[in-house]
């Protein structure tokens, strides 16, 4: 680790061993050491496949039948998902549950990795929702993903609701799908009942989720920022921390040695 990162890791590690409360808000890049592309960067699941970016458009997804059914084949084919496991950062923040310090965790992904790593369901929102379910786009029917793909590897090309007939899509929040509000109350008031605030992996760029980091900060929550690139709120962290994210994370949340 170099010396910069290890020097940041260790003071947020102090942060984190004195406070009592830490919500937490996680972005892809705590997923792209498991493997997993982020959206727009040079490798990202969009810049190499501007199909998939249109089919997140809910609009172009409801309106487009030729979409949905690329869309399906794609899931189906299971490419994206093969072999993704949790890897020493979501260990880490199993780690900070384990230690009662954890007041909820909010992440901007959708691959499910820190419920799959050990972090309670209750203490996790998804914000964004969950591309391993699939949900009715009319009524509440929701189940696991894969009783879908296994209709479309069985020949149905846009498997459709099987209670009301309706448009079947991953139960991700797509461009143009408003956030449930339930959930983004629960960030905010995990924001301003924190004691310590980590971000871990966003720029914190996307609205209005990214708001819950100055929220936190001004109503009296230390801020640590871990991030491999500046974020908008650099200005407010009390500590910035860059360097790879499974090998400061660890470190933070008390499941290495520091200086390791
Ligand atoms: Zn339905």
């Amino acid at each position: 680790m170099h010396a910069d990162a290890a020097a940041a890791a260790a003071a947020a590690r102090r942060m984190v061993d004195t406070a009592e409360r830490v919500t937490v808000l996680t972005g892809a890049g705590i997923s792209t050491d498991s493997g997993l592309p982020d959206f727009r960067g040079p490798k990202g699941l969009w810049t190499r496949d501007p199909a998939a970016e249109r089919a997140s458009n809910i609009n172009v997804y409801v309106s487009d039948p030729e979409v949905r059914r690329s869309n399906w084949a794609r899931r189906a084919s299971g490419a994206l998902w093969a072999d993704v496991e949790p890897n020493r950062g979501h260990e880490a923040l199993v780690h900070l549950e384990r230690r009662g310090k954890l007041h909820l965790l909010i992440t901007q992904n959708v691959d499910e990795l820190h419920q799959s790593a050990g972090n309670s369901e209750d203490l996790v929102v998804e914000i964004h929702g969950t591309t391993r379910k699939v949900q009715c786009l009319s009524c509440d029917y929701r189940d696991d993903i894969e009783i879908a793909l296994g209709r479309v590897r069985a020949g149905e090309e846009d498997p459709q609701c099987p209670d009301c007939g309706w448009l079947l899509k991953a139960a991700t929040v797509s461009f143009g799908q408003s956030l449930d509000p339930v959930d983004v109350a629960r960030a905010e008031r995990a924001a301003l009942e924190c004691d310590l605030f980590l971000t871990v992996g966003t720029t914190l760029a996307v609205s209005p989720i990214n708001m819950t980091a100055p929220l936190a900060a001004q109503s009296g929550a230390r801020l640590v920022i871990v991030n491999g690139e500046p974020t908008e709120f650099d200005a407010l962290a009390d500590v910035l921390v860059g360097g790879s994210i499974s090998e400061v994370l660890p470190v933070i949340c008390g499941l290495d040695a520091p200086g390791g």
